[in-house]
Parts: C-alpha cells; structure tokens; sequence
C-alpha cells in the first residue's frame, strides 16, 4: 500500500513538473509595440542563427523577451546552426525571424541581378513557406549597392544601414535617404572587438538609450568562449540581459524585436512608427500629407497596411529633429 501511494505521489510531481516547463514556454510578450520616441528601447539581434546563441536566446524567453534573427537561408538545419525547429519554436514565442540572405555572398557593384535576386528575394520567399512573417533584409557584411538596394527596398519593410549608433524617429526615416530607403534601423555590433565589448560599453549604450529616449539594436554573433572579434561570452550576454531586465521592470525602458519596434509582424496590423499620440490616433494622423511617407504599394502579404492602404511612418515636425541628438559614445 505504501508503495502505491508513493507512486501516485512521485506520479503527481512528474505531472506537476511538466506543467510547470509548459507554463514557462507560453510567451507572454511586453504590450511595448511601436518605438514612438517616448521611451527607450532595446533589441537584441542575433546574427547568423549559430547553434552556439540558443542558451542565450532562451534565457532572454525566460524573461518573455523576445529578439530577431537573422537568418542565412540555407544554413538553416546545418552543423552549428539553428534548426528550422529551433526557429519555428522561436517565432511562435513572439520572435522574429529576419533575412541574412540566402548564402551570405559579399555582393559588389558586379554582382548580377540573378544573384541579388536569389539572395535577396527568393532567401524572403522562403521563410515566408517556411511559415514566418517577413518585414527586414540584414546585408551580409553590410554591403549595399544601389542595385541591391532597389531589390530590398522592393521586397521588405525595413533593412540595417551600417553606421554604429543608436535609433532616433530621424534616423529611422531619415538615414537611409542616400539609398532611397524609406525606413532603416542601425545596429550597435557586440563582441570581443566591437564597439560594445564589456559591460561597461554596454551598460553606457542602455543608460544612454534610457536618457534620450533613443532606441538601441545590440547586435550578437557568437555566444562562445572563441578569441573571435565577433564572439561575445556567455556570462557577459547575461550580465548584459540581466541589467536590461532590471531597468525593464523599472519601466525605464521597453524591449521588443525589430519589426516589433516598427510595428510589423506582430499583429499590429498598423506599419507605424509614431511620434505621439496628439492625432488621436494613427488613422487621422495619416490625413496630415506632411506626415505621411509612402513606403510601398503593396499592402499584400507581410505588407500589411492601415485601413487607408498606406504604410505609414510619421516624420512631421521640427521636434523629431530634436530627438537626433548625438548618442554619447
Ligand atoms: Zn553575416
């Protein structure tokens, strides 16, 4: 007798534990949507989607967070990369799944249509069929032509432009200008040699993001103990996560993916950014024609647009300059 009753208790815990992983997997994400130059926000990109980032992308899950990867298309379910399980997982958690391309090519001003448009088109093509929502274009080595700059402007919501600094609601609309982007993010590189590379770094780029309000995209490559430039070490990842925690749940600033950030592929069914909410919302916003900046035509697919069909980013007034303060180093 006493042995049954001690397997219908070891049998309760057992069921017990295994409700309690289930409770931890179910994503609850931050209500922060659309960077609006109110707060200062983080975002936390992970490059590649290398095998050697899952530990740290789960412990960000933990703390319902949620990031972007960036993906090389034809990576996916190779040796010392994420699987198309991993990133299925990840997505239905709230994360983002971003294009790295489809085999990492350095392009140049030769390179032909037929290579940009398989790297850059057919890589989005793909992990739409693999089931995700679609909105940015990360450029292998951060090289953009102008020839490559007319697919990506054509195929997706948002891309990087490689300058390492900090996110205002100017330079969002505004600094892509010079490849004819509507709308472009910057990321701040981690690793052993990059230009956040301790905590301390890090730490002066958050506190930063905080006072100005500015939106800050730390961008990870390996999570190992490599020599690499790139590589940035699991204890400093966590020390980095676990000061963005504490100022999240001192509602000092909000975290959220990229495309989150920009309103995209998280059922925010409006693609804006927005500055304020002196209009009463976005919709009577997007009457002011000085406000309005077209994005594309196609309101289609992961193109998702407001009820008017006009992807929308609000750039308007002389105080949005304001904000583009220079971000202390
Ligand atoms: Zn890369």
């Amino acid at each position: 007798m006493i042995i049954v009753l001690f397997l219908i208790f070891t049998f309760f815990i057992a069921i017990n534990k295994s409700t309690e992983s289930l409770a931890a997997l179910q994503f609850n994400p931050p209500t922060a949507t659309a960077y609006n130059g109110s707060i200062g926000m983080v975002s936390f990109g992970f490059d590649h989607a290398f095998a050697n980032q899952l530990l740290a992308v789960n412990s960000m899950a933990k703390y319902n967070f949620a990031g972007t990867i960036y993906v090389i298309v034809t990576k996916i379910d190779k040796n010392g990369f994420m699987t198309q399980q991993n990133l299925t997982n990840l997505y239905n958690m709230g994360w983002e799944i971003a294009s790295h391309s489809m085999t990492h090519t350095k392009i140049s001003d030769p390179t032909s249509d037929a290579t940009l448009r398989y790297e850059i088109v057919n890589s989005k093509e793909m992990l739409i069929a693999k089931g995700f929502c679609v909105a940015g274009y990360v450029s292998p080595y951060d090289k953009i032509t102008s020839k490559s700059s007319t697919y990506i402007k054509s195929n997706y919501n948002y891309t990087f432009v490689p300058v390492n600094k900090q996110n205002t609601l100017y330079t969002i609309t505004n600094d892509g200008a010079k490849y004819g982007f509507p709308l472009v993010l910057h990321h701040m590189s981690v690793g052993n040699t990059r230009v956040i590379n301790n905590f301390d770094t890090a730490k002066k780029q958050i506190d930063s993001a905080i006072a100005n309000k500015t939106w800050l995209l730390m961008n990870f490559h390996g999570i190992d103990y490599t020599a690499n430039g790139y590589s940035t070490k699991p204890e400093l990842f966590t020390q980095i996560l676990d000061y963005v925690k504490q100022k999240y749940d001192a509602g000092q600033l909000t975290v959220a993916t990229q495309a989150g950030g920009l309103g995209y592929c998280n059922g925010n069914s409006n693609n804006l950014v927005q500055k304020n909410n002196n209009c009463g919302g976005a919709e009577s916003c997007s009457e002011n024609s000085n406000n309005v900046v077209q994005l594309n035509e196609d309101c289609s697919g992961t193109f998702s647009c407001d009820s008017n069909n006009n992807n929308i980013v609000e750039v308007s007034d002389g105080s949005v300059e304001i904000l583009d303060t220079p971000v202390t180093p």
